[in-house]
Parts: structure tokens; sequence; C-alpha cells
């Protein structure tokens, strides 16, 4: 089936992706699995770092069924550094189902993705357009800052998923969504650089240095758009990372456990523990921790 014809932005768009698109090494596959693994891990972590990880995890665990295999313990360790634990739990979990569900294969298909632990509507679309180059249009913190800057409006979930399916020309999603995703994160970002975007004569707000009298901002809480984050020095995120990085070469004596900002072991454990991060064994001053859930 031809492709329809592409709108004046959506030409311009494309033709500065072809010039702009960050190269990114999980580009180069279809491999379902892959490009999941990318993706959850990219939801809170910054694509430099996460390039190593990526790739490491790809070489060690190249199929859901090796990772559902491996212990949780190893994975929390190969983990360490990139934050937010829970996605690799969950990321665990999802490799689990898709050998028990699936046979092993990721399905191509929106409800069965989503049903999989720890994928949302951005990650199951995600896998849809670059694993399948199915025309889905996913919609995450970048894409939808544009979107919602594009529109000049605040724009609901439904709001911003809609905005994007229109927007996307049919047959061409995995470049389509790769250009929107870098345009937000190299230059309709919190300031936008709207000398440089090709795509500003149809954006209703355009915030950049031209034209400073635009009013608020209306990415600032629109659907997609997170906030800022709140101070990792002193947070709970912090005391938690610290425990989970001293059990990454094996377990430890909860005793000789110290955490930073001056939060006491036990809670900063409880909270780890009920999360199935980690597990205690023994009791009083020989009580130790490890790494991954409860064998019991
Ligand atoms: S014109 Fe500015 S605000 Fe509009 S999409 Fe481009 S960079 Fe973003």
């Amino acid at each position: 089936m031809a492709r329809p014809r592409l709108t004046d932005d959506q030409r311009a768009l494309l033709a500065w992706g072809r010039l702009h698109l960050r190269d990114l090494p999980w580009r180069d596959t279809r491999d379902p699995w892959h490009v999941l693994v990318a993706e959850v891990m990219l939801q809170q972590t910054q694509a430099d770092r996460v390039v190593p990880r990526w790739t490491e995890f790809c070489g060690r665990w190249p199929t859901p069924a090796s990772f559902a295999a491996a212990p949780v313990a190893d994975v929390l360790a190969a983990w360490q550094g990139m934050g937010y634990p829970r996605r690799a739990l969950n990321l665990h979990r999802a490799a689990a189902q898709v050998v028990e569900r699936h046979g092993g294969q990721l399905p191509a298909d929106l409800d069965a993705l989503l049903a999989l632990p720890g994928v949302g509507p951005y990650t199951a679309r995600a896998v849809l357009a670059f694993a399948f180059e199915a025309d889905a249009a996913v919609v995450d913190t970048n894409v939808g800052r544009v979107l919602a800057r594009r529109a000049g409006e605040r724009l609901t979930p439904s709001g911003a998923q809609r905005a994007a399916d229109e927007w996307l020309p049919n047959g061409r999603a995995w470049v389509w969504n790769q250009t929107v995703l870098d345009l937000g994160a190299t230059v309709c970002r919190p300031v936008p650089d709207c000398e440089r975007c090709p795509v500003a004569e149809g954006c209703a707000w355009r915030g950049g240095s031209a034209h400073p009298g635009n009013g608020e901002d209306p990415a600032a809480g629109s659907a997609g758009v997170s906030r800022r984050q709140s101070k990792f020095d002193g947070s709970l995120r912090q005391a938690r990372g610290a425990v989970m990085a001293a059990l990454a070469d094996g377990p430890v004596r909860v005793a000789t456990l110290q955490v930073p900002g001056g939060y006491d072991v036990a809670p900063v454990v409880a909270s780890l523990e009920s999360d199935g991060l980690v597990h205690t064994t023994g009791r009083g001053r020989s009580q130790t921790l490890q790494l991954g859930p409860s064998p019991v």
C-alpha cells in the first residue's frame, strides 16, 4: 500500500531528523527484547548512562528466556548505578511472563505488551514502533513537551496520545518517533531553541527567545511531561541506593551498614524489603542482608 503524502511539517521534521538523529546503539536493532530492555532502562536513566549497561545486558542475557532464568540477585547487581531498581525486578517478571505466555517471543500486540509488568503506554508503543515498525506513536516527556507546545495548550493523557497519533505519518513510525523524541531531547527542551526548530511554523506556542511574550509554557503540567525531580542528595532514594550498592558484591551484615542522609538503617532496609529488592536472614547482630526477594 502506498504511503500517504506527507504534510509540510512532517516533511520538514523528517528532513531535520536525517541530519540530526542521535547515534544510539539500540537504534541499530529490531530485536524486540533488546528494544524493551533499552526502553525500560531509558524510563528514568539518561541515554549516555544506559549505553554501556544496555550493551552488557543484551550480551549477557540475549533473550527473555535467558534473562528469566537468571537469579534476581544477579540482575539487581548488574543494574547497580542506574537507580530505580524496581524496573529491573519488573523486567525480570516481564521476561518470565513472555516465556510462560508467549513462547519466549515478545508479542506484537498493544494489550499483550501492556499486560507485562513495568510496561506502560509509552514502553508498549515503543516496542511496537521500534521493534515491529508498527504504526504506533509514542508519548514520553520529550514528545509530550513538543505536542503541548505545538497545540498551544496543556493536554490530557488521551489528548496527547490523540495528537501524537494524528501527527504520525503511517508507514514511517520507526523514523518518525525517533525524530520527534530527538527534537524534544535536543531542540524543544525545557528552554526551547525555537530558532533551530524545523516545525516552528506550525507551533502555536513558539516560546523561544524570539517570542518571549507568548505566555505560560503549555508543556508545564501537560500529559507525559515529567516534573523536575526532587533533590537526590539526602533523599530516601539516595539511602536506598547506598544499601543496594553495598550488596552488589554479596551479602552484608545489617549491623555494618551505613546510609547517607541521616536515615536509620532499619526503615531503609524495610522499604527495600517490601519492594522485593532485598531480604534478610538470621537475627540480631548476625542478621545478614542480600539482594533479591526472600526465597520463601
Ligand atoms: S517552535 Fe519552539 S516550542 Fe515549538 S516545537 Fe519548536 S522548539 Fe518547541
